[in-house]
């Protein structure tokens, strides 16, 4: 694989170029715009910072949430400019817009070394957009920004499963480069993938099935143990027989959860018991039942004391470990016994010489808001679908452009 990296490019010589940067800045806001887990900011810097360092002039481009059609005030990066300046204790001006007229006069303006931000890069449809010709427009207006020797630097881990013009299209028009995030991430799920430490111990959570289906597939085939829990176990449990109450439940994925089962009855280990609730909310009553007992009217919220133990001790001699999802409605401390638990034992196995690799935006989270520590773990990946998608074995779209 011939991918060329930061430090070829900076080897090449970056002073006084522009240089495009394609960052994941998507993280989590609360209703007053505040950053509640500032982790992808802090992964990026790296990257941005030896290139401002290197003298280039650096052009940032992201995106925020999921704006439906064009701007809206609070998928902004303003909160997001401010934390990178922090961050890479340097100013990071933010343009008003994506391509526009503000977005242009300050790329004229830069001077070596300065970082621009531009505004949310989805509150251009074209980003998205399915169609080649559109994505390409874009993609064409934003490397204008960069000038005529502009290189193009794609350390946006979490979005490189998607083909979308910031991310594959820009590639294609412009010298590229795998920023340091992303060299780092493939080098960890290479590892992982090619990994021969045995037992190989998979944890499953979260909060939908179908969205995990196929990892669940390709990872039961390699996988000593693979340990389901999150709202997703509920489909498996109702496919053993089990009345789940009113957790969540998704019917179409019965039969294929049935069949998982039936094929890796050995490998997969489903809770054993549940914490529920009558509603879900922070303060509802947490009650212990088993998995297979889940009354008529109760939510599973949870998994229960028997499943961390349980899990715990599958988790305890595993020498290669993946985990993607929480255990359990981990966003109230009353249901988040499972997730935490669970993160100690592969905490545990790390220590004891396990490579231990987390996936997931929530599973990551989790780790910062449980108080768990980060070095815990081998890796914890700043992309949850691309990391999945990677480990399905599928190509993803903007690493595939990068070798060409
Ligand atoms: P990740 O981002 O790590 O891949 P997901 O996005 O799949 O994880 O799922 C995370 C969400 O799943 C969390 O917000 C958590 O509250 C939710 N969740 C976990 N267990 C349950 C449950 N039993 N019922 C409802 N939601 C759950
Ligand atoms: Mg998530």
């Amino acid at each position: 694989m011939a991918v060329k990296t930061l430090d070829d490019l900076l080897a090449e010589g970056v002073s006084g170029r522009g240089v495009l940067v394609r960052s994941d800045l998507n993280v989590p806001l609360d209703d007053d715009g505040t950053i509640t887990d500032p982790g992808r900011i802090r992964a990026s810097v790296p990257t941005l910072k030896r290139l401002a360092e290197a003298g280039a002039k650096v052009v940032v481009t992201a995106h925020l949430g999921r704006p439906k059609s064009g701007p809206e005030p609070k998928f902004s990066l303003g909160p997001v400019a401010v934390a990178l300046s922090e961050q890479l204790d340097r100013h990071v001006q933010l343009a008003s817009d994506v391509v526009g007229t503000d977005a242009l006069a300050r790329a004229e303006g830069l001077t070596d070394g300065d970082v621009l931000l531009l505004e949310n890069v989805r509150f251009d449809s074209r980003e998205t957009s399915k169609d080649d010709g559109e994505r390409l427009a874009l993609a064409k207006q934003l490397v204008e920004l960069v000038g005529d020797d502009g290189a193009f630097v794609s350390d946006g881990f979490g979005v490189v499963h998607r083909k979308q013009a910031s991310v594959y299209d820009v590639a294609t028009l412009l010298p590229h480069y795998a920023g340091t995030l992303v060299a780092a991430e493939v080098t960890v799920l290479r590892q992982l993938t090619g990994s021969e430490e045995r037992p190989f111990a998979v944890v499953v959570g979260g909060s939908k099935v179908s969205d995990k289906l196929a990892v669940i597939e390709s990872l039961a085939e390699k996988a000593d143990s693979l340990l389901i829990g999150g709202g997703m176990c509920f489909t498996f449990l109702a496919s053993q027989g089990a009345s789940v109450g009113t957790s969540l439940l998704e019917e179409d994925m019965i039969d294929t959860c049935r069949k998982l089962l039936e094929t890796y009855g050995d490998v997969i280990h489903v809770p054993v018991d549940i914490v529920v609730a009558d509603e879900f909310k922070a303060d509802a009553t947490p009650e212990i039942v088993r998995a297979d007992r889940i009354p008529d009217g109760k939510m599973g919220l949870d998994i229960g004391p028997g499943s961390v133990e349980r899990f715990t001790n599958l988790l305890s001699n595993a020498r290669t470990v993946f985990w993607n999802g929480p255990m359990g409605v981990f966003e109230f401390p009353a249901f988040a016994a499972g997730t935490k638990g669970v993160a100690e034992a592969i905490i545990t196995a790390t220590g004891k010489g396990a490579f231990s690799v987390v996936g997931g935006g929530d599973s990551a989270a989790a780790v910062r808001q449980l108080g768990l520590p980060e070095d815990g773990f081998s890796h914890i990946s700043t992309g949850g679908g691309a990391s999945l998608e990677y480990l399905e074995g599928k190509t993803l779209p903007g690493l595939a452009v990068l070798e060409e």
